[in-house]
């Protein structure tokens, strides 16, 4: 059996070893064809690509689970404090490289794959991404886990089991086409279910007001609904799977107790009918990315899936300590990943008020020590508010004590500290009045949370000065930063494994735990054999990425050229028009001058728009068509190229990724609370062309300002133009190579025989105000593309500052934000775990 011998002697909860688990070659195929016998039922002669991976999956399995069992036994023997990690978006991608990665395995899976006549690549490639998020959020909700596990912290991940994770993106005739993700049709060999830990959610009905004998008020809350959440464990292995702990995620279900008087009266149909509802709740992810939906079915799926995690804290927590709430913030801190959780707040308090029959203050004294708020986004379109008609009909008791929270907050907190102040009093309510009063989810989790966050040094800097700044007057300390971070295991080691051998060859090969040490590549950055080697890795990754473009799309690319790459959701403030504009003006100068000098570019986008995103979807059709043009056109001697490329996602981005020269970060300053992506690329040897806006700064400040390519309004700038009034027009009539860029989206040029097809393109950017100031930067962005094309043709300069990059990004690795977190809000000890 794979886990037959273990030999580890070390007493940290982090690993930097990874020879621990002594599995020969021979001894992981058997187990591989074990299981393809007794887990898959089939044989090496007919068995598919799907049952190999599957087999495969299950012998690492024997691992996985055993080191699953000892953390949680470890766990609860030592009775751990634990942070759990409340999120509607766990962004996972795929698990096998990751997990191989973390037991050591990756070159003994690769060899017993070998000798059994398959090719690891293909095999990875059969398993399908768990896509249970939209981006950079549920994205960073991944990388956290694996960090938590990799520096032995007791933790859990609470989520929602979506039968159907982000929808798959299609691209016909250049538009975006929907199709479900069905990433778990025919079951999933990383999770078990664990029905022994079921629980039961009440939704609707009404409240009952009681009055005891001693005269004392008490709620009872009288659900017109209950539902089943049934968990599905996720093993998350830490590198070197010493701590593996788990992504807990809640799937609904009907209820069988509600269902059985519908049954007795003969109801059977009824009953299905019943069935269908409840299990419509864990059916979907949301597809939108920093905008709120404001829809019935999410504000259940947010309670359904934080009153089943709190249930199961209390239940751990009984278990060791009874009835003795005294501990309860000793051991437990849950950290809401945005406001999407945030009706865990009054979850907590009717549990402890009604049913453990607290007094308010005491309960609200364990509240406000058990929560912490990370916020994402300034965006108003984001920013989550529930009309209080919704809440009360699916949450009516949670209703009640939010206004309770409130009034004891307006009286107790802000009329001591802005006296007779109703303007202040008014925006500090966790009630928005008007023509349909609001419940703002933002206002409650700062108000119930012991610590908030933003996710890089400007992001949090903007939280505190406009948008929570009487917040910030009243708690000075409780508002504070937390940069974002990605995992170095799957963002460097595992997709990128040249450049990891290079890195391990040239620094220490303990770098994926101890990223810092990168830091010794800037000795070599000047070297011109390390720079050759290191940019003969980046040719290969192009080389490998020209093969996945030329299968997706058909398009042939040149890996000499320059690779610009904008991966991310496409979403106006990230402003891909930006890229497409300056590309069309590219295409215009070779049109104009058949010598104009650049090197040859390929400008690469990967981007899933919101379904009900209309003007993101236009920007799609509008790369398609630019694309469809540009590819075609021989005058311009393959020169540029345009590609998309479909459905991105996790596993796209490993591939993308690492064969990129240059990483498109181009967010109006103020907008992009951090970025996650601009690591990732950073990380891998890109150069960065990007504003002011999030992490960029930081990144700008690792790598050193000739590293990076700067352009654009700074926030202050952006705040000063927006004040004078920002005419879009003024930057049209100014920029003659600007105008004939935005006249030609009113003819035919990239939609022949359809005229001003793209012409909403130009009325967002000049009739309908331009929002997100893309004129005003385009400029700047072109001269930003003139440089980046220098450097690029100096190759030791350009090498050089690959080189830096890779060499600096060090502070951007998921584990530095963990260790801040827990210095500053957990306060978690690692706990190790034995053999
Ligand atoms: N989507 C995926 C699949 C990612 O890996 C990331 C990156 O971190 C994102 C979205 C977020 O990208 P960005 O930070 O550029 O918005």
């Amino acid at each position: 059996s794979a886990s037959a011998k273990t030999s580890r002697k070390k007493t940290s909860a982090v690993s930097d070893d990874l020879k621990q688990f002594e599995v020969t070659t021979e001894e992981f195929k058997d187990c591989v064809v074990k299981h393809l016998h007794v887990t898959l039922g089939t044989d090496e002669n007919k068995a598919s690509k799907k049952a190999w991976w599957n087999a495969t999956c299950a012998a690492v399995n024997e691992i996985v689970f055993e080191r699953v069992t000892k953390t949680q036994k470890t766990h609860y023997q030592k009775d751990t404090r634990a942070v759990h990690y409340f999120s509607l978006e766990f962004l996972m991608g795929r698990f096998l490289k990751n997990n191989l990665t973390s037991v050591g395995l990756t070159d003994i899976a690769k060899q017993a794959l070998e000798q059994l006549d398959l090719d690891f690549n293909e095999i990875c490639e059969e398993e399908p991404d768990m896509a249970l998020g939209n981006g950079g959020l549920g994205r960073l909700a991944a990388c956290f886990v694996d960090s938590l596990a990799t520096l032995g912290y007791p933790a859990i991940g609470y989520g929602i089991h979506y039968e159907h994770g982000l929808f798959t993106q299609e691209i016909q005739h250049g538009r975006q086409l929907e199709r479900p993700d069905s990433w778990r049709e025919y079951g999933n060999p990383w999770e078990i279910c664990r029905p022994e830990s079921i629980q039961e959610i009440p939704l609707y009905g009404y409240v009952e007001t009681k009055y005891d004998e001693g005269g004392h008020i008490h709620k009872e809350w009288h659900p017109g609904r209950i539902i089943k959440g049934v968990p599905w464990d996720i093993p998350v292995v830490g590198y070197g799977a010493k701590t593996v702990n788990i992504l807990r995620l809640w799937e609904s279900r009907a209820s069988d107790f509600f269902n059985w008087d519908v049954f007795n009266a003969g109801g059977y149909l009824d009953a299905q009918v019943e069935n269908v509802q409840a299990e419509t709740i864990s059916k979907v992810l949301y597809p939108n990315d920093n905008t709120e939906a404001g829809k019935e079915l999410r504000l259940i799926q947010q309670y359904f899936f934080c009153a089943c995690s709190i249930k199961d804290i209390i239940r751990r927590y009984k278990r060791a300590h009874g009835n003795d709430w005294s501990k309860f913030t000793d051991q437990v801190v849950i950290q809401l990943n945005d406001t999407h959780p945030a009706v865990a707040i009054p979850e907590l308090m009717r549990i402890l008020v009604d049913r453990a029959e607290m007094h308010w203050d005491d309960a609200w004294a364990i509240c406000q020590n058990v929560f912490a708020y990370t916020n994402h986004t300034l965006l108003p379109e984001a920013l989550e508010k529930w009309s209080v008609r919704l809440f009360e009909k699916v949450l009516p008791r949670h209703l009640e004590i939010i206004y309770e929270i409130n009034s004891r907050f307006l009286e107790d907190v802000v009329e001591p500290a802005f006296p007779d102040n109703d303007e202040v009093k008014r925006k500090l309510s966790i009630i928005e009045e008007g023509h349909e009063k609001m419940v703002r989810m933002g206002n409650l989790s700062v108000i119930a949370s012991f610590k908030v966050n933003g996710v890089a040094e400007i992001h949090s800097q903007l939280v505190k000065s406009d948008l929570f700044p009487e917040f910030n007057q009243i708690w000075p300390d409780k508002l504070t930063n937390v940069t974002n971070g990605v995992t170095p295991r799957r963002w460097l080691k595992s997709c990128n494994p040249a450049l990891s051998k290079l890195i391990s060859e040239y620094v220490d090969d303990d770098w994926p735990v101890h990223l810092d040490k990168l830091q010794k590549l800037n000795d070599f950055a000047d070297d011109s054999k390390f720079q050759k080697v290191f940019m003969q890795i980046k040719h290969d990754n192009k080389v490998e990425l020209a093969k996945v473009i030329k299968s997706l799309t058909n398009i042939e690319v040149d890996p000499t050229a320059l690779f610009d790459i904008q991966i991310k959701r496409l979403h106006e403030y990230k402003r891909q028009q930006l890229n497409l504009i300056h590309i069309m003006a590219l295409y215009r100068r070779l049109l104009q001058n058949p010598d104009y000098d650049m090197p040859k570019r390929v400008f690469i986008f990967g981007a899933k728009a919101a379904p009900g995103y209309y003007m993101a979807k236009e920007i799609i059709y509008a790369i398609n068509k630019v694309a469809d043009r540009v590819n075609n056109d021989a005058r311009i001697k393959d020169k540029l190229k345009v590609v998309f490329l479909p459905n991105y996602r996790v596993s796209l981005a490993e591939k993308m990724i690492p064969a990129a020269d240059v990483s498109e970060q181009i967010s109006l300053a103020g907008k992009e609370a951090s970025g996650t992506g601009n690591m990732k690329l950073a990380l891998n040897g890109a150069v960065t062309i990007g504003t002011l806006d999030g992490a960029n700064i930081e990144i700008a400040e690792e790598a050193g300002e000739d590293n990076v390519v700067i352009f654009g309004l700074t926030v202050e700038e952006v705040k000063a133009k927006k004040a004078a009034g920002y005419n879009p027009w003024d930057y049209y009539y100014a920029n003659e190579e600007l105008k004939a860029v935005l006249d030609w989206f009113d003819t035919d040029y990239f939609t022949p025989g359809k005229p001003g097809e793209l012409a909403e393109i130009k009325r967002s950017l000049l009739d309908y105000g331009d929002t997100y100031l893309t004129l005003a930067d385009y400029a700047s962005y072109s001269d930003a593309h003139k440089k980046i094309d220098r450097l690029y043709q100096d190759k030791p300069t350009w090498a050089r500052m690959a080189i830096i990059n890779t060499a600096t990004m060090g502070k951007f690795n998921s584990d530095r934000s963990i260790q801040d977190y827990v210095n500053n809000i957990w306060k978690l000890t690692p706990c190790f775990i034995e053999e």
